[in-house]
């Protein structure tokens, strides 16, 4: 069988995405690879597909116990003979493990990195075939990484012990320049193909939230998107529990997840949220690593994260099985004011010197003013996703908030000079709030402190109101022109290429929401969900979705997997659009390879035979009818 069976066969897909191909090539030719691929791009498929044609057995390290123990039960669903051995088994389970794998039992097998240097784990290694290593979460072998792990240095030694060098393939969702060149280094991959896909991910939804209420928006939402997974992150642990106990008040299976709980009631609300048990789940940022969702809908932030690393990496959460989901941040500017105090009382390292810490400080306050741009920018979300990552998007992606909304624009050049000249006549001392007020000829107490009324530029723009005027100077900001300085007093400072301004090179362009658009786009957001499934199918395939989805659970709890194991809410879906009533056609749904069709395929056919009761042509037209 060659790689296009394999994948049909055991995962039930027809093509393999970009890069893809790329990687299993290189594998099969029998050099080492690199993959940087984001979240949900399809790591795990580049490594299972060349270890099921590679003769001998692959060894996958992996971090996390969680993350093994679901790859391992989606592997095992799928037909693939797989184990895992880390220390959530016990003794006499680890030598029956390694027992099977030395006969030949086990094709691909998941290590935690500690296990390697045990006797026992060394003896099986030096006596197995080891056709491939393959390390997953790579960057955390870098010291330059956020998430630095000792043991994956024994990784390294591992190999030299081994009698034959396996081929090595290394993947990671997040890598810069310097983790990228850590990684091919340390673990001294030779002339190793090297992948790095592009940060976008194409179904995603992007929105930011400006609502008078949050809690009304929030219901709102989940209510319209009743039966569908979602996670809501908050700042706090009162908010989760807030958010949480609200839910429940009006009847969604919601739980929660922060570090204040329990650990057996963490671990029992997790699998909760992981069994659909309750879809929804709100927590702090301490939950999501290793959670291996796919049919996750939606991610809501109930305020604004501290960084676009940490937004992005909670967001892509949502859609994991490439179907259409929604990541929306309800932003206030309250939000600023919090993150500013954590950034401030943050938990520093005792033996950091003063000007680390301050360093860190710094840091930390240029990431928060790039999130909060991210907050208050009229611009193609996704494109300034990518920039920050480094790459660039096409201007307007058509499938976020922003670029659905309409705008009106204004040429504020001349406001822009004035509010420059200000700035520059001040000897840039004052942030936004005074320099407006000083602008529209405000004199409330703090201004004529600072003696206001002095400078010439007072009132220079009294036609407008302070508000128009501040977010004038965040345009200003977030085009480059004014800068802040980087403590919590955000000093407002004229930058150099204001210069083109002045000499009347350059126009400044404010757009703003157009008053009925936003409405509309409101309406957009908050709806039930444009082009997902709901777009795909009326409300007769949604029917037999709902359907569909009752029989995945009833075989789920039978099997003792998460629904999303037994199969994806795309395939579902396809099952729904395609309405197969022969093995051959349920064959043709993506998602559906040979083993998961012996084991579930008869009773998906017999549950949509029976809602269509045989009569396809008169289900599809019924489809059709809007
Ligand atoms: P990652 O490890 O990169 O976060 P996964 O390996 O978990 O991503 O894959 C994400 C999802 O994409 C999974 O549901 C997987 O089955 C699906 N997937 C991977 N490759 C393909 C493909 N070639 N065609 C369709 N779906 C795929």
């Amino acid at each position: 069988m060659d790689k296009y069976g394999i994948l049909k066969k055991y995962f039930g897909y027809s093509d393999f995405r970009v890069g893809q191909e790329l990687l299993i090539d290189s594998i099969l030719a029998g050099r080492d690879v690199l993959g940087i691929m984001p979240t949900g791009a399809g790591k795990s498929i580049c490594y299972q597909v060349p270890a099921l044609l590679l003769s001998g057995i692959t060894l996958v390290i992996s971090p996390l116990i969680s993350l093994m123990k679901d790859q391992v039960q989606a592997l095992n669903q799928a037909g693939v003979h797989a184990a895992y051995i880390n220390s959530s088994l016990s003794e006499s389970q680890i030598s029956k493990a390694l027992r099977l794998a030395a006969a030949g039992q086990y094709k691909i097998i998941y290590v935690a990195p500690e296990r390697l240097e045990t006797y026992e784990f060394l003896r099986f290694a030096c006596q197995a075939e080891i056709a491939m290593l393959t390390v997953d979460e790579a960057h955390c072998i870098s010291q330059w990484g956020q998430d630095f792990r000792p043991s994956y240095l024994k990784i390294v030694q591992f190999i030299r012990k081994l009698e034959k060098r396996p081929i090595l393939s290394a993947f990671t969702a997040t890598a810069t320049e310097k983790v990228k060149e850590d990684i091919a280094c340390v673990l001294g991959l030779i002339r190793p193909q090297v992948l790095v896909t592009g940060f976008d991910r194409k179904n995603l939804y992007f929105a930011v939230e400006t609502p008078r209420k949050k809690d009304d928006y929030l219901m709102r939402y989940v209510q319209e998107h009743r039966g569908e997974s979602g996670i809501i992150y908050c700042a706090t642990r009162k908010n989760v529990d807030q958010v949480c106990d609200r839910l429940r008040a009006q009847g969604i299976a919601a739980t929660k997840y922060h570090a204040g709980l329990g650990l057996e009631e963490r671990r029992q609300n997790q699998e909760d949220f992981i069994y659909d048990n309750c879809p929804v789940m709100a927590a702090t940022n301490a939950f999501g690593m290793g959670i291996d969702k796919s049919n996750v809908r939606y991610v809501i932030h109930y305020n604004m994260p501290q960084s676009m690393e940490n937004y992005y990496q909670e967001a892509g959460r949502a859609g994991r099985d490439g179907e259409r989901s929604e990541c929306i941040l309800l932003y206030s500017a309250q939000d600023v004011v919090v993150n500013r105090f954590l950034i401030e009382n943050k938990e520093q390292n005792p033996e950091s010197t003063w000007e680390e810490i301050e360093q860190i400080r710094e840091r930390d306050e240029e990431r928060l003013r790039a999130m909060t741009y991210y907050c208050t920018t009229t611009d193609c979300l996704r494109e300034y996703i990518l920039r920050y990552f480094g790459e660039m998007g096409s201007g307007r992606c058509e499938n976020c908030l922003n670029c659905a909304r309409e705008y009106e624009e204004t040429d504020i050049t001349q406001a822009a000079v004035k509010i420059i000249a200000c700035i520059r006549e001040c000897r840039q001392r004052y942030g936004i709030n005074v320099t407006a007020g000083m602008l529209a000829g405000e004199s409330r107490a703090k201004l004529r402190e600072y003696g206001v009324f002095n400078y010439a530029s007072y009132g220079s723009l009294k036609e407008l109101r302070e508000n128009e005027i501040k977010m004038m100077i965040r345009q200003m900001l977030a085009e480059g022109l004014l800068a802040t300085s980087n403590d919590k007093y955000a000093i407002l400072k004229v930058s150099g290429d204001a210069d083109a301004v002045l000499k009347g090179e350059r126009q400044v362009i404010l757009k703003r929401v157009k008053a009925d658009a936003k409405k509309t786009s409101d309406v957009r957001s908050s709806g039930s969900g444009k082009m997902r499934k709901s777009d795909i199918l009326n409300s007769r395939g949604l029917e037999l979705f709902e359907r569909l989805r009752a029989l995945r659970i009833e075989i789920a709890r039978e099997e003792s997997v998460p629904p999303y194991i037994v199969f994806s809410d795309k395939t579902l879906v396809d099952m729904c659009v395609k309405a197969p009533l022969t093995k051959q056609e349920m064959m043709q749904v993506t998602g559906v390879g040979e083993n998961k069709y012996e084991r579930f395929g008869e009773r998906f056919l017999a549950a949509v035979a029976e809602f269509t009761a045989g009569r396809r042509e008169k289900y599809y037209l019924e489809r059709r009818m809007k």
